[in-house]
């Protein structure tokens, strides 16, 4: 019998959290927040193809929403005073899952590794598997890009969602350099028996929505997927929709609706505190010269 055949207990999620630890968002508390009086602070209507970002003030509720129905959004986040701290979407999905809901968090890159939101609300949070295997919020797969597409096909496309995110972020002194691996928000996507990824046209409702609270001051940038809902994602313009019928793409796609709003009453935010980053003070084991290193032996 092969290793591989030998019966095991299925394995566990890698990785494990103490009682109380900063992993596991305060179940109460968040609903607290969710639950309580808001006060509009800015909100806007981001256009079919295109990108923006926008501050947020920590301690601040942020609600992305499909107004007119399903469509996709690649969501980037950095920590406004320092954009060196920035999402990291792979650690997210070790610490939480390749899909993400309420109550879990969108964690930053090293060396930082805290939260930068927490979800406290998500109108498909009820969508869990369908019968493919695929889960809403995506952080399996990344932003479109130019390159890639170009690299398949030839083709070149100047609205993908990485120059959608591009574009957004140079009034606030960010390049592309700075844009990261996404959230896609209202994206359906999992992988079938092969590994394969694969992506299904987006369950989202006119309304539905999905909300983050910042644990910190933020710049976050939202890019409308130039695939619209994905019901006819392919490479190029247009894609073949259901039957051989030719249904645009540009047809798939709708605005996104971005709202910030602020806590009426901030004794809800009674015992919230910024979440530091982790203690480590090792030099990943390098011993460092403070300076030149100078022979005395022959001193005068
Ligand atoms: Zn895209």
């Amino acid at each position: 019998m092969a290793a591989a055949d030998k019966p095991h207990p299925p394995p566990q999620p890698a990785y494990h959290a103490t009682p109380g630890s900063i992993l596991h968002a305060d179940r109460g508390f968040y609903d607290g927040i969710s639950r309580a009086e808001r006060v509009p602070i800015f909100s806007f209507t981001l256009p079919v193809r295109s990108g923006r970002a926008w501050k947020v003030p920590s301690g601040h509720i942020v609600r992305i929403s499909t107004p007119e129905g399903p469509q996709v959004g690649d969501l980037n986040i950095w920590n406004l005073d320092n954009p060196r701290e920035r999402f990291w979407a792979a650690r997210t999905r070790q610490l939480h899952a390749s899909h993400v809901s309420t109550y879990d968090r969108l964690w930053s890159c090293l060396p930082y590794l805290r939260p930068m939101v927490t979800i406290i609300d998500d109108s498909l949070s009820d969508y869990g598997v369908d019968r493919y295997g695929g889960r809403c919020h995506d952080l399996l797969g990344t932003r479109c890009d130019p390159y890639v597409n170009t690299m398949l096909t030839g083709d070149s496309y100047d609205f993908h969602c990485h120059s959608n995110l591009t574009r957004a972020v140079i009034p606030y002194g960010l390049t592309e350099f700075d844009v990261h691996d996404v959230l896609n928000v209202f994206q359906v996507t999992g992988l079938n028996a092969d590994g394969k990824y694969f992506m299904e046209a987006s369950p989202a409702k006119k309304g539905d929505y999905i909300e983050f609270f910042a644990e910190q001051s933020l710049l976050m940038a939202l890019s409308t997927c130039p695939g619209g809902d994905l019901s006819t994602w392919g490479w190029g313009e247009g894609g073949a929709g259901e039957e051989g019928e030719k249904k645009s793409m540009l047809d798939c796609c709708r605005p996104l609706k971005v709202d910030v709003f602020s806590l009426a009453d901030q004794s809800v935010l009674e015992g919230w505190t910024r979440i530091e980053p982790p203690t480590y003070r090792g030099r990943h084991g390098m011993t460092i010269p403070e300076g030149e290193i100078r022979d005395t032996s022959n001193a005068r």
